[in-house]
């Protein structure tokens, strides 16, 4: 382990130009996937994270995730500084947030800063590279149709995986012949190639010191911004206010109402894939209101 933090310091020294030696470092508690520590020397502290080695590309698309967000010039989020490979792990570190309490003002920043995030837009969905949601591969190949895309890359890939991870038949069968009617659901409809955060659950947005807005530990492509405001809904950890200012910054189309649910079926099969349990129940539930609605 001595070599890896030293190789860790080693990179933020050669990414800061100049050198870093940590004289603290503590764990931190709250993620899901990888473990993550705060690191201080000589007046300097930064945010690390940890996995084993086989999740290097993962590093790597979260921090250019990271700086496509940065570029928006929009909501604050963590510069990348540093990721690499040691001993058997791999690592990246990113700028220090201190996280602090929010104030009645940091939702409503929150809603504004990410309708202007969503303005940043691409000729075509997808993104450079592919990337993570979870654990799980998200694949991102450019293209031109939207329904196409999420119903390969996104829709269809969970249930593949699913299937592999002997998800019942009933919901493998009733999602294949959802995924048939998926076209239903953007009837006049042909959304903007937004940047996405992607995973945009409350546990991944806080506020730092100043009460400004911060989002992190992204999944970034760019596709439908109804696919992230579908998001803060499933999990809950957005206000009104928060609702409010992304309406006023730029409305949501009334048929945002019967697109939230397939969004948010993709991150409920993730979950299956990456935890089990009652997910399979929870997607199957969904399958079934989207079928309904698909022939209403
Ligand atoms: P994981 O990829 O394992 O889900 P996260 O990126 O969500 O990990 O980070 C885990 C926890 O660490 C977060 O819940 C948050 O409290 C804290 N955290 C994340 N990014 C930073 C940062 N840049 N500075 C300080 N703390 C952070």
């Amino acid at each position: 382990m001595d070599s890896l933090w030293q190789a860790i310091e080693n990179g933020i020294g050669a990414a800061t130009g100049r050198v870093f030696r940590a004289d603290r470092r503590g764990g931190l508690s709250g993620g899901c996937i990888n473990q993550a520590f705060a690191v201080e020397g000589d007046g300097r502290r930064y945010f690390v994270k940890l996995n084993d080695a086989a999740y290097a590309s993962m590093f790597e698309a979260e921090a250019a995730g990271l700086a496509a967000i940065r570029g928006t010039d929009s909501v604050r989020a963590p510069e990348p500084v540093s990721s690499g490979l040691a001993d058997g792990h791999c690592w990246l570190v990113t700028e220090h947030i201190q996280f602090s309490s929010a104030n009645s003002g940091t939702s409503e920043l929150l809603g504004q800063q990410l309708a202007q995030m969503h303005r940043c837009q691409a000729p075509q969905y997808g993104w450079h590279r592919d990337n993570t949601i979870g654990a799980t591969a998200q694949h991102n190949q450019w293209t031109d149709n939207w329904v196409g895309f999420l119903r390969e890359k996104r829709l269809g890939f969970q249930l593949e995986l699913a299937a592999a991870n002997h998800a019942p038949v009933g919901l493998l069968d009733r999602g294949a012949r959802m995924l048939d009617q998926l076209e239903e659901f953007f009837a006049g409809s042909t959304p903007a190639a937004s940047l996405l955060h992607g995973d945009l659950w409350g546990g991944n947005w806080g506020a730092d010191e100043a009460a400004q807005p911060v989002i992190f530990d992204p999944a970034v492509y760019f596709g439908d911004r109804e696919a992230d405001l579908a998001m803060t809904e499933l999990f809950g950890g957005f206000d009104q206010r928060f609702y409010a200012a992304y309406n006023a910054a730029w409305p949501l189309d009334p048929g945002y109402q019967s697109r939230r649910l397939l969004y948010n079926l993709y991150h409920v099969l993730n979950h299956f894939n990456l935890f089990g349990g009652g997910y399979a129940a929870q997607a199957a539930a969904m399958v079934d209101r989207l079928l309904a609605d698909a022939s209403a």
